[in-house]
């Protein structure tokens, strides 16, 4: 098996995070397929034991393709606007893909102020637990309608991360638009490296060149390797992998696809 099999393999616990720009299609539409097939896997996942939270972006694109309207719209309030008709139509989606495996879903939005104080963080750990151990799949995202910049988590990855640690997760997977990170983005260099293995964070981030983000993504490769040193931290490794790749977790188990994966220290 692959060292990220072998990864997956010893997780019981695992949170994946989903990027707007593996749910999105070329037209910046809801790739239904991409969703579904990822559905799929987890579903997999469960059936082979795994306990899974989902963190998942998507409601923005979700709602252009949803009203078909506001999509360069930059005010604020109608991106908000966008979120709160989109998230509706993501749900539907997940609900919809889960049930032909027989599993529930429960949506949960989060703020960064609901991870600050003690009481919130409590509560939102004890309905986590309670939908896993019933069987539940939690699907989180952040709450765009309330969010606005002062009280913003600002990315899905840094999202991921936090749950990571709140549910004291073994790993965090996340399914971006790339196969990992590499010595520079691969997007505008050819000859750009895949680094599989990471157990230096800050040696990675001196080693890569690291700018550029995509149409619909909000953090860019560096709130993914800020994200991986938040779990680490906490003694969970994570994965990056290319989301968008058809069965991208049962060929990155098999070997035949590959990711980049940042070891905690002790694995
Ligand atoms: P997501 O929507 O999945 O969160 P983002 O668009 O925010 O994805 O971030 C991933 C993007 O970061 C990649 O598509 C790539 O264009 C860019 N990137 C910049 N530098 C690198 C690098 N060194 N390695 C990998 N990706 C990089």
């Amino acid at each position: 098996m692959s060292a990220i099999g072998d990864l997956i393999q010893d997780s019981r616990k695992i949170v994946i995070k989903i990027g707007s720009n593996v749910l999105s299609d070329d037209e910046g539409f809801v790739n239904k397929e991409t969703l579904h097939n990822i559905v799929e896997q987890v579903a997999g996942l469960y059936r082979e034991g795994k306990q899974v939270i989902i963190v998942s972006s998507g409601a923005g694109i979700c709602g252009v393709a949803a009203i078909n309207k506001w999509s360069r719209r930059g005010d604020i309030n109608y991106k908000q606007a966008l979120c709160a008709i989109g998230q509706v139509e993501l749900m539907n989606a997940y609900k919809e893909y889960f049930a032909d495996y027989e599993l529930h879903v429960g949506q949960m939005l989060l703020t960064r102020e609901d991870f600050g104080d003690h009481i919130r963080t409590l509560n939102i750990r004890n309905t986590l637990f309670t939908l896993v151990d019933e069987g539940v799949i939690p699907i989180i995202n952040e709450n765009d309608s309330v969010s606005v910049d002062e009280i913003k988590i600002g990315d899905n990855d840094t999202l991921g991360a936090l749950t990571a640690n709140l549910w004291n997760a073994d790993l965090l997977i996340i399914l971006s638009d790339i196969d990992g990170v590499f010595d520079k983005n691969p997007k505008d260099h050819k000859d750009a490296e895949l680094i599989e293995e990471v157990y230096d964070i800050d040696g990675l981030l001196t080693e890569i060149d690291s700018r550029g983000t995509s149409a619909f993504g909000t953090g860019g490769i560096v709130t993914k390797i800020q994200a991986a040193r938040r779990v680490n931290e906490y003694g969970i490794s994570m994965l990056l992998v290319n989301g968008k790749k058809k069965d991208i977790l049962v060929n990155a188990i098999n070997g035949t696809e590959k990711g980049t994966i940042f070891f905690c220290q002790g694995r």
